[in-house]
């Protein structure tokens, strides 16, 4: 988490005259900003932005301010055009440049990321209204008469109405009121529609706090006029009322009159935030995240803008909105690794979020049943304000755990579920209550082969085997999307019927529990059941309702929702996680766990979580099964210290990938030749990294390890600088802080 503060911008709104030479941020990998000329008769002030000439194209950039640059006369161009949108505030701009600086990234393609595109700031075309101009027609007739006394009943007097909504209105034809434009009563005008938009309401409906709650609730608003301390931890176990909190917050921070941002992390979770927002404040949010119409991203872009937005859930890209004042962040979900973005500037949405708000004077709230170490060890050291929610609400008891030894009670040969997990899913089912089967794999099975010549199906551009899908009978890679038609014979040795699945996936998991339970109602729930977020919101709805008895699911199912009558939650491989080379997977790992199995026992009835695994004994695994999580914290710290991993250090992956084996991994060693690190700091390798070709690069890796500071990221800095040009379709990518190290 970054810790030095923010350096003052000086928001000069002043214009600046014509002929005036300005920096202007554009959307290409360059170090800083170009110079342009403001030509006369233009209005363009700090933050504008801005149409200009780069290259042979016309971009969109941002005013960042007066340049001082020596630019040759006679290659200095003007500015084509200013955008109809409300200049990037100084704090935004601040912003901007500290990410740029702290993720070693090219500013003007972070500024990108607020301005995105022309399309962002055109409006909706104007549309024709009518409105009473005249005196009553001489010819009255019934219809006629109706459209009349409607907009005297609706309006005030002058009020305009669109043709076809106030025909509607009135029970007659559009005809009638084309005829009463004719006749002078009426007349026409063209008006800018403005969406049509209700305020949430901080009083609307307020829940009931339990004590806990009020004191977390109390806590978190005193907070926000801490000027020294903005970040606060909300934990408390899920259930416990986390987001009845912070919504709280949120009301607090509409009453002090400014914006509020609810970041999730995945699409598939706002739709059932949307509604409870709307239940609580009386008023739809903004939606923003990358499944929504580009006219909803339009409206939502300048109505945010515009101070007239006060509220938007969203996904991590909305923190690159241009509040016009905004006041509370909350993230919540703080652990997961969906906040991080690896294309184009890798970021961290949760870390920047927290210096967003630095520049904004605003308080970000992090909430999280477990949150990600460094968040907790930062709490603990005081850096953020610790606030726990002790219980779940009305008591509710959390799921009782227990591991299903594997070795001591394995499953049938060819099937996934031991005996006791099927007695367990037998008694719920009979119980009349509801089963969750959890596997972290999407698609039928992770590996298909021949049985005669044991050719494995690999991706042609990844190396990575191919996932087999039956619903769409493909097989897929889930790193580029590749998809091709499952065959029939083996394109190796050419024998038809010898292709078999090796391993599960949430599909055949399906698969065997449709056949032990043929007269349960059972349902997949997976990222790739295609049908977008509002099936995926249709299908949780009727968990929810209990239309479904047996819920097979990947995380998708792990977060976020309530399911009353859900009171067993079985982990089919609690394996997976442990005893990889990624330092965070045994963090994943149990967060993971513990929130799939928290979906159980939400309503009146407790809850029972049981978790298959070949290694019961494993420390991480108890702590979970006790509930211990200051156990978990406790041991992962001490691990993390000892091994010299994040947060402890600071790594920074410098990954050189192209389609030419060889140019990579010459360039790797040029790179690592010349790197010449201080003694504080190491580069380690190159080597091939995990995924050692994906879309058909080659990728190579080197790691830095560094002291936390901005030591390390200078040191990075300055490396790169030296290198020598890159050629052809080779290219460097940095990622600071890396989440996964693939
Ligand atoms: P978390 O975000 O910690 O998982 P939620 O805020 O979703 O917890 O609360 C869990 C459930 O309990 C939700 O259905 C929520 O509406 C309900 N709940 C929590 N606190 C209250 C409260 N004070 N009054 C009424 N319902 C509550
Ligand atoms: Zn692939």
């Amino acid at each position: 988490m970054p810790t030095s503060s923010p350096a003052l911008t000086i928001d000069s709104s002043a214009a600046y005259a014509p002929g005036t030479n300005v920096s202007v941020m554009v959307p290409a990998p360059m170090p800083t900003a170009l110079t342009y000329q403001v030509p006369d008769g233009m209005t363009v002030r700090a933050g504008s932005i801005v149409k200009i000439p780069l290259g042979k194209r016309m971009v969109l950039g941002t005013v960042w301010g007066e340049s001082t640059d020596a630019v040759n006369p006679k290659r200095l161009k003007p500015i084509e055009t200013v955008m109809d949108a409300p200049p990037i505030k100084a704090p935004l701009r601040g912003f901007i440049d500290w990410v740029a600086d702290w993720t070693l990234s090219a500013p003007g393609m972070v500024a990108r990321m607020v301005t995105r595109g022309e399309e962002l700031m055109q409006r909706d075309p104007p549309i024709t209204a009518v409105r009473r101009a005249g005196p009553e027609p001489d010819r009255m007739t019934p219809a006629r008469l109706k459209v009349l006394e409607t907009m005297r009943e609706t309006g005030s007097g002058d009020q305009a109405y669109t043709k076809s909504g106030l025909a509607d209105l009135a029970g007659v034809s559009t005809a009638v009121i084309d005829g009463l434009v004719k006749a002078g009563t009426l007349e026409t005008l063209t008006v800018q529609r403005e969406p049509g938009r209700i305020v949430p309401d901080p009083d609307f409906d307020p829940r009931t706090l339990t004590v806990g709650q009020a004191d977390a609730v109390e806590t978190l608003i005193t907070a926000q006029s801490d000027k020294d301390l903005n970040v606060s931890l909300l934990e408390g176990v899920t259930g416990s009322g986390k987001t009845e909190v912070y919504f709280e917050a949120v009301a607090h921070t509409l009453r002090q009159d400014r914006q509020a941002l609810i970041l999730l992390p995945e699409i598939a979770l706002t739709a059932t935030l949307l509604d409870r927002f709307a239940e609580r404040f009386g008023a739809m949010p903004g939606e923003w995240h990358s499944g929504i119409t580009p006219k909803t991203r339009r409206q939502v872009w300048r109505g945010v803008a515009e101070g007239k937005v006060r509220v938007v859930i969203g996904a991590r890209s909305a923190l690159y909105l241009p509040f016009e004042d905004l006041g509370l962040i909350v993230i919540d979900e703080e652990h997961e690794a969906a906040y991080k973005q690896e294309e184009w500037v890798s970021y961290n949405a949760r870390d920047m979020a927290i210096v967003r708000a630095r520049f904004e004077q605003a308080q970000v709230i992090l909430a999280s049943a477990t949150p990600s170490v460094e968040t907790r060890i930062n709490a603990r050291l005081g850096r953020y304000r610790h606030v726990p929610l002790p219980a779940r609400y009305a008591s509710r008891p959390l799921p009782s755990l227990a591991a299903i030894d594997l070795r001591r009670t394995p499953p049938e040969r060819g099937t996934w579920l031991a005996p006791p997990l099927i007695e367990a899913v037998q008694d719920t089912l009979e119980r009349g209550e509801q089963s969750l089967l959890f596997l972290n794999r999407r698609g039928y099975a992770p590996l298909t082969l021949c049985r005669t010549c044991g050719h494995r199906f690999e991706c042609t551009m990844c190396s990575a085997w191919l996932v087999q899908h039956r619903f769409t009978a493909t097989l897929n890679c889930h790193h580029c999307g590749h998809v091709e038609p499952m065959p029939k014979v083996c394109p190796e040795c050419g024998n038809a019927d010898t292709l078999v699945p090796s391993g599960p996936g949430v599909e055949r998991i399906a698969e065997e529990v449709e056949t032990r339970f043929p007269d349960a109602r059972t349902l997949v729930l997976s990222s790739d059941m295609t049908g977008g977020p509002k099936r995926l919101k249709a299908e949780l709805d009727a968990v929810a309702a209990g239309e479904v008895d047996i819920v097979v699911g990947t995380q998708l199912v792990a977060k976020g929702h309530n399911f009353p009558g859900l009171t067993l939650v079985g982990v089919v491989d609690a394996d997976i996680g442990f005893g990889q080379g990624d330092p965070r997977a045994v963090e994943r790992t149990f967060q993971l766990l513990t929130q799939v199995t928290g979906r159980a026992g939400r309503a009146e009835k407790p809850g029972i979580g049981l978790i298959q695994t070949h290694m019961p004994d494993h420390p991480v695994l108890q702590a979970l099964l006790a509930h211990d999580t200051e156990k978990f914290y406790a041991l992962e710290e001490a691990a993390r210290q000892r091994a010299h991993l994040p947060p402890f250090v600071r790594f920074i992956a410098v990954i050189a990938s192209g389609s030419d084996v060889a140019a990579v991994k010459a360039y790797a060693n040029h790179l690592k030749a010349i790197s010449r690190p201080p003694d504080t700091i190491d580069v380690l390798g190159p080597v091939d990294a995990p995924l050692a070709m994906l879309r058909g690069r080659h990728r190579q890796r080197l790691l830095v390890r560094g002291p936390r500071g901005r030591e390390t990221q200078a040191f990075v800095k300055s490396w790169l600088a030296k290198a020598d040009k890159t050629r052809g379709d080779l290219r460097i990518d940095v990622d600071v802080d890396p989440q996964s190290f693939v």
